[in-house]
């Protein structure tokens, strides 16, 4: 057998491709140009000098190599086939997430350097002058901070390209080819007596792999902890990765880092220019970048020089990949942690049930942040029985009231709602006809200002029918309430207070966001009506009353995971009250104020009441108890689904150690116009489920229906 290289190639297939070496030779990490099929493809190489596993004749020989040194450092490739395994990745998927798209093609790397825009003499005097406004204000004020790359352009001003045109035109501002000196770190706040200690243990494990959870209330200061432990990282001439689990929070971040630290951030996420990310990411890896923030994907950049990874919001489902290569950041971060040798700081105001379980087992070390450092008071909450009350429009007068006294101080109600559009459903009183998706049957949303019934699991759009299409009855009521009728009937109830949505119809445009937030930094009274996207994160100091309504859906879920995520929400909901000096109110309107979730969380906090879904969890044996593996299986008809189900259900080995729930209906048995079935694999410990994976989705993709159905599987799903 000849010495080949083996390559891993972005095809979804669980397996590796042999090749004939180039005549210099090549080394593990470094990318390839390979003949696949008909095409040529880009490939990572896994291994060289190894042995053949076909015979020789049929082999094809490397057509390019494109690096002389590895692109993949020996850390990312280990972690990298770690993840692809654990995952039950086809390998070239998982490289192919770990490079950015202009690495995985047949080009020269891009130049690392960018230039940056900088203010001009010229551009600092019309500034002074007040001459400009809108967004050339805005980049100009950005711009005399210091000099900026597109990247970070593209976070703190989205629309500035227009402004920079017009600048540029007038000679305000230039681009320059160097990397700005940074301006001079903010000097930071004296930390208190918990965020000392926080610090310490922290720093006390650099240059060793530990993992820490720092659980801290909305406020109490765990950015602050961050930012005192990436400084020391930095002195000590470390990278530090920090991760957040979505794109809309790095703004404020950055613009707390840069401050603070007096160095360049990169930014990597999925919405950057693909130029710009794989700048950032080469960047990282020559070590010129030191401070990396990024969402999911960015837990691949390459850190040479590793000294921290922190995971902020932790408990946060969009860190987890929900398609493809169905990794989970957070978990990853730990395994290059491990990998790098540096201790991986998890943050959260409401910790995972599975970090809360580590912590349990002695797997992570436990810091907590107990006090408030800025607020007065944490905000009061308050359970309002909206039973046997007049409700207008789905509110209680309780809850009106209070909207009324917030505003009338002068100060700033969120109604939090998360579901958007105007009504869950529409029907007809007279006969119970419902509007229904018919591709996933289950009921439409009514958007009135879009004038359309529209499906929120497959996006289809009808026509809202002038009559019901069963029993010819004019009147088609509007069930329920979405955050466009709740906008309607606050903005009907208080017509002197500007009243406004955020949601994602309202922020379609990318900067429409930020524009939104920007306003209501200011010290004026508003009504904000809004779905999850403002739960997270944002900074708004003259919001003193936060409103959940509609939670009750969460109590009466089948998935284990509801109780978990309800808690979550609330309490970070709850958070966006009295973030400054104002003192904050949280109201929250049920039709359960009995249930013990949410008594528990009231009286208790979010802590008593983690403790109390975790015994649920370790009575039911259910994750983080046990672990799990989900097969899903889809196909234009229930039967295909059912056979492959059959199927794959007698291609299991017979193990005691494994449960199996199913073949049974997905919790949505059909969604656009596909047929969906499952089967749930568990076992106590992980090591029975890994030992027959492979095996098994081997003999799945060797099945005789697997071609008539679309399946995978997926390793710790955190939705069933
Ligand atoms: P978290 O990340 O836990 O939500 P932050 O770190 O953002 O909390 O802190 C909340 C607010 O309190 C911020 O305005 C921050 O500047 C301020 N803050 C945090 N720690 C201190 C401190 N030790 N002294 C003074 N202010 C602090
Ligand atoms: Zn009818
Ligand atoms: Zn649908």
């Amino acid at each position: 057998m000849p010495a080949v290289v083996r390559v891993a190639l972005p095809v979804p297939l669980a397996r590796l491709f042999d090749y004939l070496p180039p005549a210099g030779g090549v080394t593990v990490g470094s990318r390839v140009l390979v003949p696949f099929g008909r095409k040529k493809m880009v490939g990572v190489v896994v291994a060289a000098g190894v042995e053949a596993e076909v015979a020789g004749a049929r082999l094809k020989s490397v057509l390019r190599v494109l690096d002389q040194a590895p692109l993949l450092d020996a850390e990312l490739m280990q972690t990298l086939a770690w993840a692809a395994d654990y995952w039950l990745a086809a390998p070239g998927e998982a490289y192919a997430n770990a490079l950015p798209l202009a690495l995985r093609e047949a080009r020269p790397l891009p130049a690392t350097s960018e230039p940056r825009w900088a203010i001009t003499t010229a551009g600092r005097s019309a500034r002074d002058a007040g001459s400009r406004r809108g967004a050339s204000r805005a980049l100009l004020d950005a711009l005399a901070e210091l000099p900026l790359g597109a990247a970070d352009l593209d976070v703190r001003l989205p629309g500035w390209r227009a402004a920079a045109r017009r600048l540029l035109a007038a000679g305000l501002v230039e681009q320059r080819a160097t990397v700005p000196a940074a301006a001079a770190p903010a000097s930071a706040p004296p930390l208190s007596g918990e965020q000392q200690a926080a610090v310490d243990a922290v720093a006390g494990a650099f240059g060793r792999f530990q993992p820490f959870l720092l659980d801290g209330v909305t406020g109490s200061g765990k950015t602050e902890v961050y930012l005192a432990l990436i400084a020391q990282a930095l002195a000590s001439g470390r990278q530090v990765l920090l991760l957040v689990p979505e794109i809309g929070l790095a703004p404020q971040t950055v613009r707390r880092l840069r401050d603070r630290l007096g160095v360049p951030v990169e930014v990597i996420h999925s919405n950057l220019a693909e130029g710009e990310r794989a700048r950032a990411w080469l960047r990282a890896r020559n070590g010129e970048a030191r401070v990396v923030l990024g969402t999911r994907s960015a837990v691949f950049t390459p850190l040479p020089q590793a000294g921290l990874i922190v995971v902020d919001e932790e408990h946060d489902g969009a860190y987890k990949q929900q398609e493809g290569f169905r990794y989970h950041a957070r978990d990853l971060a730990l395994v290059r942690g491990r990998a790098l040798g540096v201790p991986v700081l998890l943050g959260s105001a409401t910790p995972s049930l599975e970090s809360l379980a580590n912590v349990e087992a002695g797997r992570y070390r436990a810091l907590h942040l107990r006090a408030r450092p800025s607020a007065v008071h944490p905000p009061q909450v308050r359970i309002v029985d909206m039973r046997a009350q007049r409700l207008d429009h789905g509110l209680s007068p309780a809850l009106l009231a209070a909207v009324d006294e917030t505003v009338a101080r002068g100060e700033q109600a969120l109604v939090f709602r998360n579901r958007r559009g105007y009504a869950p459903v529409l029907l007809c009183h007279a006969c119970g006809w419902h509007a229904e998706c018919p591709r996933c049957e289950r009921p439409l949303t009514l958007h009135a200002q879009r004038r359309a019934l529209v499906c929120h699991h497959c996006d289809r759009n009808a026509a809202i029918p002038p009559a019901c299409p069963a029993c010819g009855d004019a009147e088609l009521k509007p069930q329920g309430q979405g955050t466009e009728r709740l906008e309607e009937a606050l903005a009907a109830r208080f017509p002197l207070v500007p009243v406004l949505r955020i949601d994602r119809e309202t922020t379609r445009r990318r900067d429409a966001f930020e524009q939104l937030l920007e306003g209501l930094r200011e010290d004026a009274p508003a009504i904000l009506v809004g779905t999850q996207m403002l739960a997270k994160g944002h900074d708004l100091p003259n919001l003193t009353l936060v409103a959940i309504v509609g939670v009750d859906e969460g109590l009466h879920s089948l998935d284990f995971r509801a109780g978990e995520r309800l808690a979550q929400l609330v309490v970070q909901v709850a958070g966006r009250a009295g973030r400054a000096r104002k003192p904050g109110r949280v109201l929250l309107q049920t039709h359960h104020p009995e249930h013990p979730l949410l008594r528990g969380l009231l009286a208790h906090g979010y802590a008593a009441a983690a403790q109390a879904l975790l015994a649920e969890r370790r009575q039911a044996t259910l994750p983080p108890y046990a672990h799990q593996v989900l097969l899903r299986v889809e196909a234009h008809q229930r039967v295909t689904v059912d056979a492959f189900l059959a199927e794959a259900y007698a291609a299991l080995p017979v193990d005691p150690a494994l449960r199996v729930a199913g073949p049974m209906p997905a919790p949505m048995p059909l969604r656009a116009g596909r047929h969906r079935g499952q089967l749930l694999l568990e076992a106590d410990t992980r090591g029975p489920l890994h030992a027959v994976l492979r095996a098994w989705q081997q003999a799945l993709a060797g099945l005789p229906s697997t071609r008539r159905v679309r399946w995978s599987l997926d390793v710790d799903p955190i939705d069933l």
